[in-house]
């Protein structure tokens, strides 16, 4: 073998993803996993039997359509009416994905040259970095800055340059929380247009707004053909295992990311989006318990940390909450959460890896409260013992 490195350059430095490798010290350790966005509680058990009954009905067992079946791509196009107004056709304006991921990955795929440069905001969930590298596209980071975490948009202005492909956009805001207001909406779809720029948008926390509320920019005035809009099933209905996530998007766009998307999976979770066309369609209600649900987990985790002596930056939305713990006299988010296990038997995320810039970051931890309340509590009671 040549002294050539096995991984390509592109992939150089993007390791293991900190999820797995905080999951897997939470498995080796035993302690409570604050850390990866996955409830401990599944969803729906109509949901679950919806998809029972279509593996044992022998619908989805083999190949589905490329697009995603009939019936899902309805129930999203009817799910984006419901709730937002706008309306697709669901047989050219919908692409069923094997999760938001591969939405991300494919679009990055299908839409960028290389040395295209793409605007996101740091820190950022870490399948950005590692699908604008696949296609070999540029990253340029806009940092929001805690404890608002509001993007910068003179700086978003100032960074678009001639090079600049596109905007790769997410709210509500994994790790921090920050949830884009009607200002901040105006002005990212106003520059979008001046530019000329396409913008994706990673809305898989669409339902989990607590303060304010969420509006797809494909919404705005000029943004109907440039906005490739990705959510996903995961976060809303609590089966993040199920990896059933969709684009919509004008038909241009959606004949784009499908030519890629097609080579990465062609197809996944047939059953699955049976059962999630059925969960699409659940009543308001559904919704509303949820997001209520999350939103009083996050204020009892919010106010164990803060009891722990953390720094709390409340987050707006997501299942996320994003602390400081320089208050607690520690120099490093890293090292502290691999240390974290053994000192108190808790996992959390250092956010300090979805930064490029290492100084921002560098005292930011995350923890995850889509748990239940007594797996919190008790969480919240061991992080105590830190200052003590
Ligand atoms: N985007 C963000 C911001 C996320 O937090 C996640 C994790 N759920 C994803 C995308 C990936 O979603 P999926 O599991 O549907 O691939
Ligand atoms: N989205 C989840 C999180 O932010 C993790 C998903 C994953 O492990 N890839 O924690």
């Amino acid at each position: 073998m040549s002294g050539r490195p096995l991984l390509n350059r592109r992939l150089d430095g993007l390791g293991t993803t900190i999820f797995a490798e905080m999951s897997a010290l939470a498995l080796a350790t035993g302690a409570i996993n604050l850390g990866q966005g996955f409830p401990d509680t599944d969803g729906p058990e109509a949901i679950r039997e919806a998809a029972v009954r279509a593996l044992r009905d022998g619908r989805g067992n083999q190949y589905p359509p490329g697009m995603g079946v009939p019936e899902l791509r309805t129930a999203i196009v009817d799910h984006q009416r419901r709730f937002y107004g706008l309306t697709f056709d669901p047989d050219t304006e919908v692409l069923v994905t094997a999760g938001a991921t591969e939405a991300i990955a494919a679009a990055m795929l299908a839409l960028l040259e290389p040395g295209d440069e793409v605007i996101a905001f740091e820190p950022f969930y870490d399948s950005y970095a590692a699908s604008i590298a696949m296609a070999g596209g540029v990253r340029v980071p806009l940092t929001l800055r805690a404890p608002d975490f509001r993007p910068d948009l003179d700086a978003l202005r100032a960074a678009v340059t001639p090079r600049t492909r596109l905007l790769l956009l997410n709210s509500p805001h994994n790790p921090t929380g920050m949830v884009l207001t009607s200002d901040e909406l105006t002005a990212i779809a106003e520059l979008a247009v001046e530019r000329d720029l396409l913008v994706v948008t990673d809305e898989v926390y669409e339902h989990l707004v607590f303060d304010g509320e969420h509006t797809p920019l494909i919404s705005l005035p000029g943004m109907r053909d440039r906005t490739v809009s990705i959510s996903s099933a995961g976060k809303t209905f609590s089966f993040t295992g199920w990896k059933v996530g969709w684009v919509t998007a004008s038909a241009p766009l959606v004949a784009a990311v499908r030519t890629s998307k097609q080579f990465l999976t062609y197809v996944a979770s047939g059953p699955f989006q049976y059962a999630i066309a059925e969960a699409l369609r659940l009543p308001d209600d559904y919704y509303t318990a949820f997001r209520d649900d999350l939103q009083t987990k996050r204020d009892l985790l919010a106010d164990g940390l803060t009891a722990a002596g953390f720094e709390v930056y409340r987050p707006q939305g997501t299942y996320f909450i994003t602390t400081d713990i320089a208050a607690l006299g520690e120099k490093d988010a890293l090292a502290f959460c691999r240390a974290l296990p053994a000192r108190c038997g808790v996992v959390a995320v250092p956010n300090s890896v979805f930064y490029d810039d290492p100084d921002a970051g560098r005292t930011q931890v995350r923890f995850a409260f889509c748990k239940k309340d007594d797996v919190l509590q008790e969480a919240s009671g061991r992080l105590q013992q830190l200052a003590s």
